[in-house]
């Protein structure tokens, strides 16, 4: 008998709501648009959403619970499921009016907006369900495939971050051919029409479900849409345009970047054949400063002051991101008193810089000398 309850790897007593967000993870991890097709993932997307349709209906998870099955074609044999599955051979076409009741799509879009981002896409499904695997047939239209993203993660100092930075990045990913440069063909062999398709790019597919019977076209799996395939295949990629090598990327960091804040390099993600490759996204972590902090698009840092510099006045050398400046400590300065060098911060969009601010931390001697004490003992007479 199948354990819904491991299938969603959910304890027996989950919440509706526990059921729902576990179905929403496996639906999101396996979905046939991210794995490509991958036989595996069809089949767990496929028994986590067997799974979910009983255990989301109240009456169905409670007959589940005492029998072990949820009525006709919900047993363990397999029932209408096992046919061909979703998006495969037999299509939706197992599924009965009645099981998909328990399917709750109002939910789901719902919960998506709730959560406030599209994290599970209800016309996705629909497009795997109706329209097959590749190519999202659900919209009546054949759209283009792309490339995963990739993401990377780089350390950098605060100078960097400040100034900006370029990075080289060597990553191993999916990407275009050199040799046949993504066309799959053996240099100097020609190409021809693809005969899965007669050359359109797209086949149709005709699918019957309860709601009615309905033609989906879908991007042709063959020649991925360009109707033409290779006469000779290409044997560095074997054909298929691209493959996994490593590539050196030089990232440009832009001037005023924060921690944790993405850097988005257009189509240096994942490239798929025929489609269009994804995104590079590139995660920045910015090194603490022994001794500079940033606030905002200011720059902080703590500046320790003699008594008598603080007293008389003077000037002081300072350490800065820019190198080392001069800093006049006016005459009376107090501790904590807070001194705005302009245009030595952080700069935002416009190239403009924030300032840096230099808190005086005075120091106390600990101990004075006897004229250091006759000095101050002056002072005091004279009501400092
Ligand atoms: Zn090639
Ligand atoms: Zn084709």
């Amino acid at each position: 008998m199948k354990d819904y309850y491991k299938t969603l790897g959910i304890e027996k007593n989950a919440s509706k709501d526990d059921i729902k967000k576990a179905f929403r993870k496996l639906a999101h991890e396996h979905h046939p648009d991210k794995t490509k097709g991958d036989p595996t993932s069809a089949t767990k997307f496929k028994e986590a959403s067997e799974a979910y349709s009983v255990l989301s209906d109240d009456n169905k998870r409670a007959q589940y619970d005492r029998f072990g099955s949820a009525g006709p074609g919900m047993g363990s044999s397999g029932g209408a499921y096992g046919a061909g599955g979703f998006g495969g051979q037999g299509g939706f076409g197992g599924f009965n009016a009645q099981d998909f009741s328990g399917f709750d799509f109002s939910q789901f879009t719902q919960g998506a907006g709730s959560q406030g981002g599209v994290e599970f896409d209800l016309g996705d499904i629909f497009g795997d369900f109706f329209g097959g695997g590749r190519g999202r047939g659900s919209r009546g239209q054949a759209r283009q495939e792309r490339g995963r993203d990739v993401s990377v993660d780089i350390q950098i100092t605060l100078e960097e971050a400040v100034f900006g930075v370029e990075r080289e990045i060597h990553v191993t990913k999916s990407s275009l051919c050199n040799i046949c440069e993504g066309t799959g063909a053996k240099p100097g062999t020609s190409m021809k029409t693809c005969e899965t398709c007669a050359g359109q790019g797209k086949v149709n597919e005709t699918r019957r479900s309860f709601m009615g019977v309905f033609t989906t076209t879908r991007i042709c799996d063959e020649c991925h849409g360009k109707g033409q395939i290779p006469s000779e295949k290409c044997p560095t990629c074997r054909g298929e345009g691209v493959l996994d090598r490593q590539q050196e990327i030089i990232a440009k960091i832009p001037a005023g970047i924060d921690d944790n804040q993405m850097v988005r390099l257009n189509k240096m993600g994942e490239a798929i054949a025929g489609g269009i490759s994804g995104d590079m996204y590139i995660k920045v972590h910015v090194k603490p400063h022994a001794f500079i902090r940033r606030e905002g698009f200011n720059l902080t840092t703590d500046l320790r002051v003699k008594l008598t510099t603080a007293i008389i006045g003077g000037e002081m050398n300072i350490k800065t991101l820019d190198g080392d400046l001069v800093l006049k400590i006016p005459e009376g300065s107090n501790n904590g008193d807070v001194l705005r060098i302009k245009n030595k911060g952080v700069p935002n969009d416009h190239g403009r810089r924030g300032d840096l601010l230099v808190k005086l931390v005075i120091e106390m001697p600990r101990k004075l000398s006897r004229t250091a004490r006759e000095a101050i003992e002056k002072l005091k007479g004279e009501g400092v």
